[in-house]
C-alpha cells in the first residue's frame, strides 16, 4: 500500500466522499501509479490482475474526468465475461455515485431491448462484452462519438477466448480523439502488436504482487480417485472449517451433483453455471457477496475476475481443463492482501498436468495425506458453532455505500413531457433538501426514478405529495429495487 493518500492525488470532493464510503483508505501501488497518468491524459498498457484494485484505478480518475452533462457516453469499458461487466458498471456506479454518473453494462443473453431503451438516455458510462457492443454500435443504438476512454480490461483473457477480432472491430469504430486503457494480467505478443497499433504514447504500468493471486495463497493438493471425490470434500471442509468459498467444477452437471449431494448433509451452499439464466447467475453472485451462503459451486464462469470480499478457500474438486484457469480460480481467494486457500483434488490420471501447471506458473502446490478421523471429529464440532457465525449476512461494498440512498419512484416520465431539470427543481425546493442530496434520475416513458441521498429519502416522500412536477401532481413511492 502506498504512503500518498487519495486527498494527494488532487480528486474532487465528490469522488473523494464515495472512495472513503466504500472504504477504501489508502491507494493501492497500481492506482498510485495509474490515477496520476490518466488525469494527465496519457495512454495505459497496465499489467494488473484482478485482485490488485485495478478496477478503481481506472474508475477513479475516468469517473473524475467525465463531464456530467454530456449526453452521450463518454466512456467504455470492454471485458470477457458477463459477470464481470456487471462488476464493472457497478464499481464505476458507487465511484460515481456523488457525481451522479450513470452507468450500464450491456451484455448477450438479456432483452437488447431494455439496454437500447437505456442508452437513448444520459449514460456516461459503457461497459460490455464485445460482441454484444459491436452488435449495438452496429444497430446504431451506441454513439461513440462523444468517447474519451476507451478501456479493455482483462485483454489476455479476451485472446484467449476468441473475442480479439471484435476488439479490433470497435477500436476502428472509435474516435481518434481518445485515450485508451489496455489491463491484462499478462502481456503476450498479440497484446503487445494490438497495443503498438492502436496506441501511440502510451505508458508501460507494472506493478509487483501487492494483494494479487499466488502471494498470500497456500495451495495444497490432495490425490483421489473421482468416485471418493465427495467422502474427501466433507473432511476437508471439516479439517478446514472454511468461510465462504468457491468449489470449482469441470462441468454444469458435476456442480449439480456436488450441489444436491451438499445440500442433502446441510451445508449451507448454491450453485452458478453457464446453463442458468443470467438473472439467476447475477442473484447468486450477489447472494455469495453477501454471505448470504457459505459454499458457491461452480463452473469456470465464476473462475474470471469475479470479486468476493473474503474468500477463505478456492476448492478445485476437479481440476481445470486449461492450466490458466487454475491461476483464475484460486485468484478469488488472498484479494488485496488477504491470506487464501486453494485446494486441488487430483486423480492419479491427473498429477502430472497439475506438476505441469506448477512448472509454468512457478507455483509451489504441496501435497497432502487425507484429513485423519481424528481432525475430521474435532473439525464437526467447530464447523457446527462455527457455521453459525458464517451465515450471519457480511454488508456487500455497495450495499454500505447505499445505505443513505433512497430510490424512489414517481408516476410521471416522457410521456408527460417530464424532464431531470423538473424533478430536481420540485425536490430541492423541499425544506431541507438540497440539490446536492439528488443522485441519478432515470426517466421511462410513464415513470421516473430519483436517488435521494443523505438519508434524506423519507423527507423527500412525505413532502413531495403537496408538491407539483411540471406542474402536475405524481405519485411516489419507495422504489422496489
Ligand atoms: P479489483 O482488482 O478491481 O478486482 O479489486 C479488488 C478489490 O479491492 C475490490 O473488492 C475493490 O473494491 C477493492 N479495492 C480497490 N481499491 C481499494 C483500496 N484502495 N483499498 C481497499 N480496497 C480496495
Amino acid at each position: 500500500m502506498s504512503e500518498l493518500s487519495f486527498r494527494d492525488l488532487g480528486l474532487s470532493e465528490e469522488i473523494l466522499k464515495s472512495i472513503e464510503k466504500l472504504g477504501y483508505k489508502k491507494p493501492s501501488s497500481i492506482q498510485e501509479k495509474v490515477i496520476p497518468v490518466i488525469l494527465n491524459g496519457k495512454d495505459i498498457i497496465a499489467k494488473a490482475k484482478t485482485g490488485s484494485g485495478k478496477t478503481a484505478a481506472f474508475a477513479i480518475p475516468v469517473c473524475e474526468k467525465i463531464e456530467l452533462e454530456e449526453r452521450e457516453p463518454q466512456v467504455l469499458v470492454l471485458a470477457p465475461t458477463r459477470e464481470l461487466a456487471y462488476q464493472i458498471k457497478e464499481d464505476f456506479l458507487n465511484i460515481g455515485r456523488f457525481k451522479r454518473l450513470r452507468c450500464i453494462s450491456i451484455f448477450g443473453k438479456e432483452p437488447i431491448s431494455n439496454q437500447i431503451r437505456e442508452l437513448k438516455q444520459r449514460v456516461h458510462i459503457v461497459v460490455g462484452t464485445p460482441g454484444r457492443v459491436l452488435d449495438h454500435i452496429e444497430r446504431g443504438t451506441l454513439n461513440l462519438e462523444k468517447v474519451k476512454y476507451f478501456i479493455i480490461d482483462e485483454a489476455d483473457e479476451m485472446l484467449n477466448m476468441g473475442f480479439i477480432e471484435q476488439v479490433e472491430s470497435i477500436l476502428i469504430k472509435m474516435p481518434k480523439n481518445k485515450n485508451t486503457f489496455l489491463f491484462s494480467a499478462t502481456l503476450p505478443e498479440e497484446i503487445v502488436m494490438l497495443s503498438k497499433k492502436y496506441m501511440k504514447n502510451f505508458e508501460n504500468i507494472e506493478v509487483q504482487n501487492e494483494g494479487k493471486t499466488k502471494g498470500g495463497i497456500h495451495q495444497v493438493y490432495y490425490e483421489v480417485e473421482s468416485r471418493e471425490k465427495f467422502d474427501l470434500l466433507k473432511k476437508v471442509i471439516y479439517k478446514e472449517v472454511p468461510g465462504s468459498s468457491i468449489i470449482f467444477c469441470r462441468t454444469k452437471n458435476n456442480v449439480e451433483d456436488v450441489l444436491v449431494k451438499m445440500k442433502n448433509m446441510k451445508f449451507s451452499c448454491m450453485a452458478i453455471h453457464g446453463g442458468m439464466l443470467q438473472e439467476n447467475r447475477i442473484a447468486v453472485m450477489n447472494a455469495f457477496k453477501r454471505g448470504e451462503f457459505t459454499f458457491l459451486i461452480a463452473t469456470d464462469v465464476a473462475a474470471r475476475g469475479i470479486d468476493v470480499e473474503n474468500v477463505t478457500h478456492v476448492i478445485n474438486y476437479d481440476i481445470p481443463m486449461e492450466k490458466e484457469s487454475y491461476i483464475h480460480r484460486i485468484g478469488r481467494t488472498g484479494r488485496m492482501g488477504n491470506k487464501g486457500i486453494a485446494i486441488t483434488f487430483v486423480t492419479s490420471k491427473e498429477e502430472r498436468f497439475l506438476k505441469e501447471i506448477e512448472e509454468q506458473f512457478s507455483l509451489e502446490i504441496i501435497k497432502e495425506e487425507p484429513p485423519t478421523r481424528e481432525e475430521v471429529k474435532k473439525g464437526q464440532e467447530v464447523f457446527k458453532t462455527a457455521s453459525k457465525q458464517l451465515n450471519k449476512t457480511k454488508a456487500n461494498k455497495s450495499e454500505k455505500l447505499n445505505k443513505d440512498i433512497t430510490k424512489i419512484y414517481l408516476s410521471a416520465g416522457k410521456k408527460k413531457k417530464i424532464r431531470p431539470g423538473d424533478i430536481a427543481g420540485t425536490i430541492s425546493s423541499i425544506d431541507g433538501v438540497s440539490p446536492e442530496d439528488i443522485g441519478i434520475i432515470d426517466i421511462h416513458d410513464n415513470f421516473s426514478y430519483v436517488e435521494i441521498l443523505s438519508g434524506k429519502g423519507d423527507i423527500v416522500l412525505n413532502a413531495i405529495e403537496d408538491k407539483t412536477i411540471k406542474g402536475k401532481k405524481v405519485r411516489a413511492e419507495k422504489a422496489q429495487k
